[in-house]
C-alpha cells in the first residue's frame, strides 16, 4: 500500500525557514510528518471492547488466532485496537505490574498482536486511564467530587457505565500507568497507544485542591474547578507523551475525548489538546448518547484543517456493551459512508465475548460495508475539503451547548452547502461568506478581522446578538416582547408568503443604514401570569420601527436567534429566510445539489479531481430513545453542479463505474445521476 502512494507522490523535501520539513503529495504541501502518517491511516477499522469482569470463569477459552484474523480479513477490516487491559483493571497479557485476569491462561494480547502483524494489520492498545476498577482499589488516586462522594460512585449505583473515577492528576497513579506502559512496549511491537477515558470531573481531590491553591485558584469556585479539570488534562497527555516518547520506540498515542469542547473558560483548550496526540478521533455512537448530529458537528469542526481524522461508532444497536445485538445495516452503512466523506477513517466499535470469539454476524455487517470503502478509498484519501462558508461557533459549543451550532449544522446540510465550523480566532479570507450565528459578539480585534474581511469583498451573514460584530448595524438592545414577529410583505422572500410569521425566542432590536427587507412585528403584549389571551402567545398587533431583515451586496442580518430556534421548533420558514440570504450573498456556490434536503452532501477536491458525495438514508424518531435508520432511500435523477476553471468532461461515479456525460456551462461542471440507492460518489476529472 504505501508504495503505491510513493509512486503517485513527489517526495523531494524541502527545508523551509520555519525549518519543518515539506514535501509535495499528489499536489498538497504536507509537512513529511503528516505525510508518513497519511501513508499510515488505516480507513477499515474495528474497536474492540473487552471489559471482563474477574468473575467470568472462561476468558479465552475459546480464542484461535487464525479464527480471528480471518473473521477480520473477509470483513476487510485492516486496523483493530485491541485490549491490554480493561475498565476492570484486568490485563490480557502476562503482567508483573497490573493483574491479569484470573481466567486468563495464555497471552491473549500477544497472540493477537503476532497474527495480525503477520497479516498486516495494524492493531494500536488500547489503555483505559480513568476507569480502572483494580487500581480504584486505591480508594486515595480517585477524583473527588464537590459532593464528597469519592470516584462520583455510590455504595448502591447501579446504572450502565458507572465507573469509579480515578483522578488524572495523582502521581502514585501515573506512575503506576508508566510501569505498566513500559512493560507493554519493552515486550511487544506497539502500533500505538489507544487512551480512554481522558476527562476530569470537577476534581476537588487533595491533590488537585493543593495544584489549584498554588495557582491562585480557589477550589470552592466552580469556574476555577473547570478550569482546573481542563489544566491536568493538558498536563496528563504533555507528561504521559514525552514518557512514551522516551522509550525510544515512537510511538503514536491518542487520547479519547479530545474533540470534547473546553468545559473551562478560554474556548481554546481544545486546540492546544488535540496537538498532543497523532491523530483526531471522534467517538460517536449515534444510537447511544451522541445522537446523529454530533458526528458532523465535530468532524466538520475538525477536519477544516488537514489532519487524520477518524470516525467511531458502534455495531451495537444501543450503545457499548448491548450485547446480543446489531445495528441495522442501513444504519452501519449510513454512519460509515458519513464517516468518509467527511474525510474521516472509519472504526466500528464491537465487544468481544469473553471466550474469545468474534460474531460472525456483526463482522459479515461490517465486512458488507468495509468492501465499499475498500473500493473508494484510493480515490478519497487525501482529499480535501471544499467549503464556501465560515461558521464561527458560540462560546457555548465549547461547554457542550450546541444549540445554535447543531440549528446551522442542520440548515447548511439541508440546503447542501459547503462549510466550516471555526474557532473564531480563524482566518476568514479562506471563506466566500462568514455566518455568525446568533450569539457571536467577538471581541475589538475579531471585529476588526471580520470588517478588513469585508474591505476586501468578503460577505457576512449575522442573526440576533451578532449584530454587535457588523459595521454599519449598531445593536440597541434585546427586544421587549417575546415571541414576536418577522412581518414578511408579499414577494420579499420568492416562494414564502406573506404573513407576520412567529420567532419564538426573543430577538435584538438594532438601528442600520442597510436596506430593510423586513420589520417586526409587535404583539398585543407579553404572556405573563396575570395576561395572557388564548393558549400561547398574544398575536400580532403592529409593524415596528426596528428592521427585522437587512440586506446589501455584503451583508445580510435577521434580528431573530433563527439558529436556535431552529434547533428547537424546525420552523421552516427559518430556513427559508436563511437559504435566501445566503443566494442573495454568494449567488456562486461551489456546489449546487437537486436533491430533497434529507440528503446529505460533501464536496472535496483531490488535486484536479472533485468529489462530490451524496447520502440518502433518513434517520426517524420510531421510539422513545433512539433515532431509527432501516431504509436507503434512492434517489433519481439528482442534478449535480460543481463550479470550476477546468471544463471537465468526464464524471464517474465511484460506487458502480458508471461513467456520465458532463455539461460545462456558466462556470458549473454539470451531471445528471440516474440513481442513487443511499450513497453514491460523484468524481468530476
Ligand atoms: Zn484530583
Amino acid at each position: 500500500m504505501m508504495r503505491d502512494h510513493c509512486s503517485r507522490s513527489f517526495l523531494y523535501p524541502l527545508l523551509f525557514a520555519n525549518a519543518s520539513l515539506m514535501c509535495y503529495n499528489e499536489g498538497n504541501l504536507w509537512s513529511v510528518k503528516t505525510y508518513f502518517r497519511r501513508q499510515a491511516m488505516r480507513y477499515r477499522q474495528i474497536h474492540l471492547d473487552f471489559h471482563t469482569a474477574p468473575v467470568i470463569n472462561d476468558v479465552g477459552v475459546d480464542f484461535d488466532a487464525e479464527q480471528f484474523v480471518k473473521t477480520l480479513k473477509e470483513a476487510h477490516v485492516n486496523s483493530i485496537n485491541i485490549f491490554a487491559k480493561c475498565h476492570h483493571g484486568m490485563c490480557y497479557y502476562p503482567t508483573r505490574v497490573g493483574k491479569m485476569h484470573p481466567a486468563l491462561q495464555f497471552d491473549l494480547m500477544g497472540q493477537m498482536i503476532e497474527v495480525l502483524h503477520k497479516n498486516d494489520i495494524k492493531c494500536p492498545i488500547y489503555f483505559p486511564i480513568g476507569w480502572e476498577e483494580d487500581a480504584a482499589e486505591h480508594t486515595e488516586w480517585l477524583e473527588m467530587g464537590p459532593d464528597g462522594i469519592p470516584g462520583h460512585k455510590k455504595k448502591d449505583d447501579n446504572s450502565y457505565y458507572s465507573w469509579r473515577k480515578l483522578c488524572l492528576n495523582n502521581e502514585e497513579y501515573k506512575a503506576y500507568i508508566k510501569r505498566q506502559l513500559k512493560e507493554i512496549a519493552d515486550a511487544y511491537e506497539v502500533d500505538g497507544f489507544w487512551f480512554d477515558i481522558i476527562f476530569q470531573q470537577k476534581c476537588i481531590c487533595k491533590t488537585c485542591t493543593a495544584e489549584m491553591r498554588a495557582l491562585m485558584r480557589d477550589p470552592a469556585n466552580e469556574k476555577d474547578v473547570l478550569w482546573h479539570d481542563d489544566y491536568v488534562l493538558f498536563k496528563f497527555q504533555k507528561e504521559i507523551n514525552e514518557y512514551v516518547e522516551s522509550l525510544g520506540k515512537h510511538i503514536p498515542t491518542f487520547y479519547n475525548s479530545s474533540w470534547l469542547p473546553n468545559t473551562g473558560t478560554d474556548g481554546l483548550m481544545i486546540e492546544h489538546r488535540s496537538v498532543l496526540q497523532d491523530h483526531m478521533e471522534i467517538e460517536s455512537l449515534p444510537s447511544g448518547e451522541w445522537g446523529y448530529n454530533h458526528f458532523p458537528l465535530f468532524v466538520n469542526y475538525h477536519n477544516r484543517n488537514d489532519g487524520d481524522v477518524i470516525g467511531m461508532n458502534g455495531k451495537f444497536h444501543l450503545s457499548w456493551g448491548d450485547h446480543g445485538s446489531l445495528k441495522n445495516e442501513e444504519a452501519l452503512e449510513y454512519e460509515c459512508f458519513r464517516m468518509l466523506a467527511n474525510g474521516a477513517a472509519c472504526s466500528v466499535g464491537d465487544q468481544l465475548h469473553p471466550r474469545g470469539v468474534m460474531n460472525r454476524a456483526a463482522y459479515a455487517r461490517i465486512g458488507k460495508v468495509y468492501e465499499v470503502i475498500e473500493k473508494l478509498e484510493p480515490s478519497c484519501i487525501g482529499s480535501k475539503k471544499v467549503s464556501d462558508i465560515g461558521v464561527v461557533v458560540s462560546t457555548d459549543f465549547y461547554k457542550r451547548d450546541t444549540t445554535s451550532d447543531e440549528g446551522v449544522l442542520r440548515m447548511l446540510e439541508e440546503l447542501h452547502y459547503s462549510f466550516d465550523l471555526i474557532p473564531v480566532t480563524e482566518e476568514l479570507s479562506r471563506y466566500k461568506l462568514v455566518i455568525l450565528p446568533d450569539t457571536i459578539t467577538g471581541d475589538e480585534s475579531f471585529r476588526c478581522k471580520l470588517a478588513a474581511y469585508l474591505k476586501e469583498g468578503g460577505k457576512v451573514l449575522a442573526t440576533h446578538q451578532s449584530a454587535c460584530c457588523v459595521p454599519g448595524i449598531e445593536y440597541i438592545s434585546e427586544d421587549l416582547y417575546e415571541p414576536s414577529y418577522i412581518v414578511l410583505n408579499e414577494g420579499v422572500i420568492p416562494g414564502v408568503e406573506a404573513l407576520e410569521y412567529v420567532c419564538y425566542r426573543r430577538g435584538s432590536r438594532v438601528k442600520s443604514t442597510l436596506p430593510v427587507k423586513a420589520y417586526i412585528g409587535d404583539p398585543y403584549y407579553n404572556r405573563t401570569p396575570d395576561c395572557f389571551s388564548s393558549h400561547r402567545h398574544f398575536p400580532f398587533n403592529k409593524v415596528s420601527e426596528y428592521p427585522a431583515i437587512l440586506l446589501d451586496d455584503a451583508i445580510g442580518y435577521c434580528a431573530f436567534p433563527l439558529f436556535e430556534d431552529y434547533m428547537i421548533d424546525g420552523n421552516r420558514v427559518f430556513r427559508d429566510i436563511i437559504s435566501y440570504l445566503i443566494s442573495s450573498l454568494m449567488p456562486k456556490p461551489s456546489m449546487r445539489v437537486k436533491a430533497p434536503t434529507c440528503a446529505e452532501v460533501t464536496l472535496r477536491r483531490k488535486v484536479e479531481r472533485t468529489l462530490v458525495h451524496i447520502i440518502s438514508y433518513i434517520p426517524e424518531r420510531r421510539t422513545r430513545t433512539i433515532d431509527v435508520v432501516d431504509t436507503r432511500l434512492p434517489i433519481y435523477q439528482t442534478e449535480v453542479q460543481v463550479l470550476s476553471d477546468k471544463p471537465y468532461t468526464c464524471a464517474t461515479l465511484l460506487r458502480s463505474g458508471q461513467k456520465l456525460s458532463v455539461t460545462c456551462e456558466g462556470g458549473y461542471a454539470t451531471v445528471t445521476v440516474p440513481v442513487i440507492d443511499g450513497y453514491e460518489c460523484v468524481e468530476f476529472s
